[in-house]
């Protein structure tokens, strides 16, 4: 039997996310003591996300093509005696098994080539700022078919599972495949529920998404766009593609991502599991252009200028905002 492909991703998702939080259970506790490690802890669970990730996919779709952020020749070259112990010591907890550093290696750097129709475009830690801070990131696993987003999970360990009740605790998995809506389940464990976008199209109550980088957009467009267009809703600041996972379940109805510098192109991973998501819960995305996202031009959207992703009510509203906010 063909496994299922959002099952499999589910699957990776978690155990993608287990890595995540177990290195942060092993991390220093204050943001003081953390900045002194530096980098390391989102190094070893960007290696071991994508590798309990890949583990899966590879298990499951031996031949289908990847594309994901990190390569295993840096974790080999840089990873030393103590590297190699910590990043063995998660993954083994994680999958329940002991592993080495070369099979480690060996999944972070899975590929089964061009044979078929689908790649896999992965982020095994989306938001590594966010992720440092204690605060908002995601696993982003997304499903091309012929270089159009077919599926796509995003795993969100600190996203609120009720919003409106922070007692019901934290960990969202959302997930989507073509056709088949947008679903939200506890990481923790639970059923999927669907998941749709806000129906709100008065720009009064508008809601906008954006980096809490500032380096990674244009701050000062995004306000000007928010004038322009007259939105009322507020502005809230998010780490990773939570955000997409937010458009979908209706707790915002914008994400505006302008480009950061005119030459900035982005890496399809930061997108593809997104897309999805926002898309089958009813939404739209397109580029700043209107355009559609175009994922066949291998790992940047180099054909794009900038993200809009919309409830679909507001998205003409966005677009001529912007238009008159670039005139300015
Ligand atoms: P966010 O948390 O939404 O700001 O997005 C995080 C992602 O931004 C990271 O995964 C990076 O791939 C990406 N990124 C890094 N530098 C830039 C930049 N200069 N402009 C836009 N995105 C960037
Ligand atoms: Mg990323």
């Amino acid at each position: 039997m063909i496994p299922d492909l959002l099952a499999v991703a589910r699957r990776a998702a978690r155990a993608a996310a287990a890595v995540c939080l177990a290195v942060l259970d092993e991390s220093p506790p204050t943001p003081d003591a953390m900045a002194k490690v530096g980098k390391e802890p989102v190094t070893i669970a960007d290696y071991g996300s994508q590798a309990v990730v890949l583990r899966e996919v590879a298990a499951a779709f031996p031949d289908h093509a990847v594309i994901a952020e990190e390569g295993a020749e840096h974790l080999l070259a840089s990873a030393g005696d103590e590297g190699a112990r910590r990043i063995t010591g998660v993954v083994g907890r994680v999958i329940g098994e002991p592993v080495t550093l070369e099979q480690v290696a060996a999944w972070i750097d899975h590929d089964g080539g061009p044979g078929t129709p689908y790649t896999w475009v992965i982020d095994p830690i989306d938001g590594t700022k966010g992720f440092l801070r204690r605060e908002q990131f995601a696993v982003a696993i997304g499903l091309l078919r012929d270089g159009i987003v077919h599926a796509g999970v995003l795993a969100c360990p600190h996203l609120d599972v009720d919003p409106a009740d922070p007692s019901a605790g934290r960990g969202v998995l959302f997930s989507a495949v073509a056709g088949g809506g947008a679903f939200a389940e506890p990481l923790a464990g639970g059923e999927p529920a669907p998941v749709r976008v806000s129906q709100a199209a008065d720009p009064g109550g508008v809601r906008v998404l954006g980096s809490v980088e500032s380096a990674h957009g244009d701050p000062a467009l995004v306000t000007a766009v928010i004038e322009e267009a007259g939105l009322g809703g507020g502005m809230v600041r998010l780490d990773s593609q939570v955000k997409y996972g937010a458009v979908a379940s209706g707790l915002a109805e914008v994400y505006l991502r302008p480009r950061s510098r005119p030459d900035y192109r982005e890496n399809i991973w930061d997108h593809a599991a997104g897309v999805a998501v926002v898309t089958e819960a009813g939404g739209r995305v397109t580029d700043l252009d209107g355009e559609p996202l175009d994922f066949t031009l291998g790992p940047k959207l180099t054909a794009n200028r900038g993200v809009l992703a919309t409830n679909g009510a507001v998205h003409d509203l966005l677009l001529e905002g912007l238009v008159r906010a670039e005139g300015r």
